[in-house]
């Protein structure tokens, strides 16, 4: 009965990249032991790791983490064991997974969908043990398998693609409408590709002139109007597409007090504005004109299952090109030459490959 599950004597060890302590830095790969699984459970051995923002905040100790922990969260692997009370999942198949390890499943949040915000979530990669290794347990229950149609190292997007499905859940792009995305980061050009795959008829992305490789990009890949806002007037420009009146969604994904104010000048009356990137503390905002301009604001953060599964379906229809938005792959030792290279932007997402 105990077939494809070690119980609690696996052996051997594995290469983990771990923040060892609080503090900025502190972050080393560490050999420690494979992880058991529990009866719940399955081991997936990792294959690629996509490097999220929040990895670096971690890095730079600006996110929440509490070491001794395996980093890492944006995997796609390859099941080797399966706990005795797993129904319908095999070993070889070929999986990404949410990050809500801890989730109860009993509270209304997790009830109505909402997993990940239940309260009693303790997310993988910050503060359970994360992907950044040669294998990772995790509950079956927050499995989704990769489509045939989709590599293991596009699958990688899966995590931050759901991201912004989680938001155009919430605020439906109807088919008429114009979309606008601030800030062109990993976020902002999933967020702008997903509007259009959404149907918006039109699609501008903003960013400043120190992202000028992410913005042609963005262009390339077929956002239909690119915002330089260090050489254009992002308000104006913005008034012009859309007949005067604004755009009728924005997406802000800097989550600066700058990009908050730039949202609200280029919302539509009665428009939403859509609020995805972390800020830093607390802002001054103008009060009166979102009142004026009777807007709605809606607020997210991860993503739930149904996101991670509209997710998948985008990527393997190649609606997503992950190819073109992946720069490029390092070997896990050189994780700290891929941090570099993203905190400088001289990428857009970078991939560590395990093994
Ligand atoms: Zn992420
Ligand atoms: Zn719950």
């Amino acid at each position: 009965m105990l077939k494809n599950w070690g119980g609690f004597l696996k052996m051997g060890t594995m290469k983990a990249l771990m923040k060892v302590s609080k503090g900025k830095g502190n972050i080393e790969i560490r050999n420690v032991p494979i992880p058991t699984i529990k009866k719940d459970e399955v081991l997936v051995q990792v294959k690629y790791v996509g490097i999220c923002g929040s990895d670096l905040h971690i890095d730079d100790d600006e996110h929440p983490n509490y070491p001794p922990v395996i980093l890492g969260h944006e995997y796609s692997g390859i099941i080797t064991e399966v706990g005795p009370e797993v129904k319908g999942w095999e070993v070889g198949e070929r999986v990404i997974s949410e990050l809500h390890a801890g989730a109860c499943g009993e509270c209304v949040l997790c009830k109505t969908g909402n997993v990940f915000a239940c309260p009693q979530k303790h997310p993988i990669g910050w503060w359970t043990n994360g992907s950044y290794a040669e294998y990772i347990a995790i509950p079956a229950w927050l499995l989704h398998r990769i489509p045939a149609k989709l590599s293991l190292l596009d699958a990688t997007l899966t995590e931050p693609l759901a991201v912004c499905m989680n938001i155009l859940q919430r605020t439906p792009v109807a088919p008429q409408s114009f979309v606008t995305v601030i800030g062109p980061g990993p976020i902002g050009i999933l967020a702008a590709l997903a509007a259009k795959a959404a149907g918006a008829r039109g699609v501008a992305l903003v960013g400043r002139d120190s992202s000028r490789d992410r913005l042609k990009l963005a262009s390339e890949l077929g956002v239909d109007l690119i915002i330089n806002s260090s050489t254009q007037n992002v308000e104006s420009e913005i008034l012009s597409l859309t007949n005067g009146m604004g755009a009728d969604l924005v997406i802000e994904t800097g989550g600066s007090e700058a990009s908050v104010w730039e949202a609200l000048k280029v919302v539509r009356k009665l428009g939403t504005i859509a609020a995805l990137g972390v800020g830093k503390g607390t802002y001054n905002f103008p009060w009166n004109e979102a009142i004026f301009k009777a807007i709605n604001i809606v607020f997210s953060f991860s993503a739930n299952y149904l996101a991670f599964e509209q997710s998948l379906h985008l990527l393997a229809g190649g609606r997503i090109p992950a190819q073109k938005i992946i720069s490029g792959t390092y070997p896990l030792e050189a994780w700290a030459e891929a941090f570099q290279a993203l905190k400088q932007r001289k990428a857009l997402k970078l991939v560590l490959k395990i093994k």
